[in-house]
């Protein structure tokens, strides 16, 4: 069976800082309006008396994992340029055992 690769992400210490977003764009070239992942900002008020702010990267159909880089022996380019070294790239079974480790994780896989 083929090995299905994917991007992990533990939104969990993401800081919203939007790098992933720019580093991805820059290495594809995409023109503005297209993006291969996009930060979402999820705001919940008066969620046990505070407000509360997650910051949820996820890639969008444009993301092909960086293959090229992949292929080259490099990381995609939005895992090397995460701040808070919250994103993994690696067979999507390595991953999935991840996430048995702890919450507030995705995991996405493409097409
Ligand atoms: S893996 Fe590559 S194509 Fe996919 S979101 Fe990250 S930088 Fe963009
Ligand atoms: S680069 Fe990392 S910390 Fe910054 S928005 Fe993307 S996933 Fe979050």
């Amino acid at each position: 069976m083929k090995v299905r690769y994917g991007l992990l992400i533990d939104y969990e210490y993401c800081t919203g800082c939007h790098t992933c977003e720019v580093a991805c764009k820059q290495e594809h070239n995409f023109p503005v309006g297209r993006w291969g992942i996009k930060v979402n900002e999820i705001i919940l008020e008066n969620f046990n008396n505070r407000v509360s702010i997650d910051y949820l990267p996820f890639p969008t159909d444009l993301c092909n994992l960086c293959s090229h880089r992949i292929q080259d022996g490099m990381l995609p380019s939005c895992v090397k340029h995460c701040q808070a070294g919250c994103m993994k790239f690696g067979p999507v079974g390595e991953l999935a055992m991840e996430m048995e480790k702890k919450g507030k994780m995705v995991l996405y896989t493409p097409k």
